[in-house]
């Protein structure tokens, strides 16, 4: 069981959340000119990320708030709890895993439909994410 620090009501159990996916994907700056691959890759494209990975979560049957967390997703260590619209945190490199030839990448991927990659950009405007408030 997945003891989760929420920033407003403190460390409560994981059945408490409801994951919200992949944090930091940036809307798209004209979605009326994409073709429906671009707007797809946009709606259901992912990293799937073996190591650090941010994401997005509710305390859905706590305060109801949602913020972001970078998790390692092969130790789920939790690495770092920032709000939502926050710049992703730097991981640890002491808590990286080694890369091996399995089937994540760390590299951006068609799923960037701006001009910065959704994952590796400190620097972009940070996406909508529907339930701030
Ligand atoms: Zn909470």
């Amino acid at each position: 069981m997945l003891l989760i620090p929420c920033p407003h009501c403190g460390p409560r159990d994981e059945t408490e959340f409801h994951y919200g996916g992949q944090a930091h994907v940036p809307y798209p700056k004209n979605p009326a000119e994409l073709d429906d691959r671009q707007w797809a890759e946009f709606l259901f494209y992912r990293d799937n990320t073996k190591g650090a990975f941010a994401e997005r979560w509710l305390h859905s049957t706590g305060c109801r708030q949602w913020f972001n967390m970078l998790r390692d997703t092969v130790t789920y260590d939790i690495q770092a709890i920032y709000q939502m619209g926050a710049l992703r945190p730097t991981p640890d490199p002491a808590a990286q895993v080694a890369p091996d030839s399995g089937t994540a990448s760390t590299a951006p991927d068609s799923t960037t439909t701006g001009d910065t990659a959704p994952s590796t950009s400190s620097t972009s405007t940070p996406a909508p994410e529907g339930a701030t408030t």
